[in-house]
């Protein structure tokens, strides 16, 4: 950080590139994560793992099972590390269990003139209220210590259910499931639902052969297919859409929370998130319904829509909000920006704030009406980078200069 200094050089730490918006791009010093990993203590009094920051959330998971221990939930996949995972508020879906964010209990960052600050709830509790999502703007995170429990088991219960009984029955279905979600396939009427809850057991993993089957040649390898085909022929989307809304049936396995929670993505993609009020989430699915089906849009790859509750971190696009996520994804290399841009209409129109890792178009102006504490986040950073070493373009435009 010192020498960056005296080069008049800006500085960006990043994780495995994992973001689709140009959070971690630089033209300056480039802090790359490799050599910042492994595990740097376990307070099985405190129930908390000390981690340094680069570590890939893979990693973690594994050595956290290996000793018995879990974080309590966790998005969709594994590669990224802590520290990127967190800095753009990373989230799964949960109805009382918050993003990978809200489970940090402290943080070790190096700030912009080379010091080393540590914060938690007790010490400097308004860095931590804001630096757990800090987008890396306030400093380079070192080490991050998670709050984890005993391993636990979760029971997923995959369900394919028409969009309309989900819209109908969507409070109760988020009421009565610690992890619900669903993937709903535009120009159909059909959803895959997930619920995942604690179980006391037995383990019942996927087995191999089927767990290859269906996580890897039909999730992965047959909908790649079909992004081909409709890509080459759009005018064949809404069949294949229908096709592979009903490729997976049922399934129930009981396993350890990484192994129910994460699966393999093959399929390239980019992607667009917004969280809305969870009380505006069937208004706004049946707006984007129905802005699709006015549309001559062909969207093959399905709208994944999770959940929620506030949290306590600034920049969280849970904050002080119980919320709902509606993703919204195209297949990489095919045109996004026609069907983002009127999705992106839809979720302004409800408040809906960005997921700070994937595609978006908004500026400071807008946060500063959607996030009640960005005055605070951006105070914050005025005292931690008065020089703005941690600039870049994307912070430019999210938190102005
Ligand atoms: C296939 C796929 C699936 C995904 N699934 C989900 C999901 O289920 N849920 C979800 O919410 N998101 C998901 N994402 C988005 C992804 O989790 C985020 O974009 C995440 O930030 C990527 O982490 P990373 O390690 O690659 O970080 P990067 O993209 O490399 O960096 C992200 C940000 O973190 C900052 N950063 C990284 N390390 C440090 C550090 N040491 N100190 C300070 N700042 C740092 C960078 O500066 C940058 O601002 C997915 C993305 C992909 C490609």
């Amino acid at each position: 950080m010192r020498r960056a200094a005296e080069d008049g050089l800006t500085v960006k730490a990043v994780g495995t590139g994992h973001s689709f918006t140009s959070i971690a791009a630089t033209d300056g010093v480039l802090i790359r994560p490799q050599l910042l990993t492994g595990i740097r203590g376990i307070d099985r009094a405190a129930m908390t793992v000390t981690v340094e920051a680069g570590t890939p959330l893979k990693r973690l998971n594994l050595a956290l099972a290996r000793e018995g221990l879990s974080l309590t939930n966790m998005g969709d996949i594994m590669e990224q590390t802590v520290s990127g995972a967190t800095s753009t508020g990373t989230h799964g879906t949960g109805r009382e269990s918050a993003s990978i964010a809200a489970q940090i209990r402290g943080l070790e960052l190096v700030t912009a003139d080379g010091s080393v600050l540590t914060c938690s709830e007790k010490e400097n509790p308004d860095v931590f209220a804001a630096a757990r999502i800090g987008l890396g703007a306030l400093g380079v995170v070192t080490a991050i210590t998670f709050a984890v429990e005993p391993v636990f088991l979760l029971t997923a219960r995959e369900e394919p259910m028409p969009l309309d009984r989900v819209l109908a029955d969507f409070d109760e279905l988020w009421a009565e499931n610690e992890h619900f979600e669903f993937y709903w396939f535009p120009h159909t009427g059909s959803t895959n639902t997930k619920r995942n809850n604690r179980s006391a057991g037995p383990r019942r993993p996927v087995g191999r052969l089927a767990g290859w089957f269906e996580d890897e040649f039909l999730s992965n390898g047959v909908f790649q297919a079909a992004q081909w085909v409709g890509r080459a022929v759009p005018a064949t989307v809404p069949a294949i859409a229908g096709v592979s809304s009903r490729a997976l049936s049922a399934r129930s396995y009981t396993d350890i929370p990484y192994k129910v929670f994460t699966s393999p993505r093959r399929v390239r993609f980019v992607e667009m998130e917004y969280a809305v009020p969870r009380e505006a989430v069937t208004g706004v699915l049946r707006e984007l319904r129905a802005m699709i089906e006015r549309s001559p849009l062909r969207i093959g790859f399905p709208v994944e829509v999770r959940t929620a509750p506030a949290d306590d971190i600034a920049l969280s696009t849970a904050s002080g909000r119980d919320s709902a996520y509606i993703a919204v994804h195209t297949a990489k290399g095919a045109p996004y920006r026609g069907y983002f841009t009127a999705a992106e209409r839809i979720f302004t129109a409800h408040e809906g704030r960005p997921h700070w890792g994937k595609i978006h178009t908004r500026d400071a102006e807008y946060f500063a009406g959607v996030y009640p504490r960005f005055g605070e986040f951006t105070a914050l950073r005025d005292r931690l980078d008065p020089d703005r070493r941690f600039q870049n373009d994307y912070l430019r435009r999210v938190l102005g200069q």
